[in-house]
């Protein structure tokens, strides 16, 4: 499972099967993060994948 989460607050932006970058998940959210409203650089997004 793919986790993509917000690098400044945490806030799960995507989690999932389907291989998504960064740059996609962040596209869906217009660039801000809907919990702490800041940009979101897909230099600073975490990505965790589990098993
Ligand atoms: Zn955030």
């Amino acid at each position: 499972m793919l986790i993509i989460t917000c690098g400044h607050c945490g806030y799960v932006l995507y989690e999932g099967n389907e291989l998504k970058t960064p740059d996609e998940v962040v596209r869906e959210y217009s660039g801000v993060c809907p919990k702490c409203g800041k940009i979101l650089k897909p230099s600073v997004q975490n990505i965790r994948i589990l098993k």
